[in-house]
């Protein structure tokens, strides 16, 4: 039989206080794919990942993890079962060295020793630069750390909300480069993005969202036929 989906929301809601913002999305991230989800500010795509990652309960519907109802679930419970997320603005401590970070990340999963052979091997970059503070380096050395980091503890699935943020073009390529080859590896992968261009190519299946709801699931070209339309006013 085909292996469960890694991730899968039923009609969940979420609520900032009184203030409903996901009106019962539902999501399916199929083991080994990369889904992309895509809509303007403040469509709910943030807290559609915090809600996998444990940091946002849903106040109504259902959270899986390959196929178990996992609804309610801390941030902890949700990292200690390989939910791994980089946050909008990276989530790297800019007052420890590259090293610490790992470090840090290393935790349950992973021994200092492989998180670093796995982020060096990928970013030779970082080695040169191990006992740097993370501050102080460019925001795409920031965003290989951070996915380095992600990367040491060989995750059940990699939350990735908008890579590209503050980075230049060049280097948001450069990481979309790491993400494809990462989705290669067969690692599952949900990503948030506001610019679809960029990640449309990489994606498996895509899901836009608007005033939280998911208003379309597709395939990438579905997706993107939809996007012309509306950005051409039709
Ligand atoms: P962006 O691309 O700007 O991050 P988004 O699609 O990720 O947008 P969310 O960040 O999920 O959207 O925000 C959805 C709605 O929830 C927005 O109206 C936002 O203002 C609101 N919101 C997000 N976080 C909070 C919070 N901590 N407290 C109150 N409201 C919040």
């Amino acid at each position: 039989p085909e292996a469960p989906p890694v991730v899968e929301l039923r009609g969940v809601h979420a609520a900032y206080g009184d203030i409903e913002v996901l009106h019962g999305i539902d999501l399916t991230v199929p083991a080994g794919s990369v889904v992309a989800l895509l809509g303007p500010n403040g469509a709910g795509k943030t807290t559609t990942m915090k809600i996998v990652s444990g940091l946002v309960r849903p106040t109504a519907g259902h959270l899986r993890f390959s196929g178990r109802d996992v609804t309610g679930i801390t941030a902890v419970e949700a990292a200690g079962l390989g939910v791994c997320s980089i946050p909008e603005g990276r989530g790297v401590f800019a007052n420890l060295t590259v090293r610490e970070n790992l470090w840090v990340s290393a935790g349950e999963r992973a021994s200092l020793e492989d998180m670093e052979e796995v982020a060096y091997a990928r970013f030779p970059r970082l080695k040169e630069r191990r006992d740097q503070l993370a501050g102080s380096m460019s925001g795409g050395e920031q965003q290989m750390l951070a996915l380095s980091r992600a990367l040491g503890t060989n995750p059940a699935v990699l939350l990735l909300d908008e890579l590209s943020m503050g980075l230049a073009p060049m280097v948001v390529s450069e990481m979309y480069e790491v993400v494809a080859g990462l989705a290669a590896e067969g690692v599952s992968i949900l990503l948030a993005e506001q610019f679809a261009r960029i990640v449309l190519p990489l994606a498996d299946l895509a899901v836009l969202m608007v005033n939280g709801h998911a208003v379309r699931t597709g395939s990438p070209a579905e997706i993107e036929e939809e996007l012309s339309t509306a950005y051409l006013g039709g």
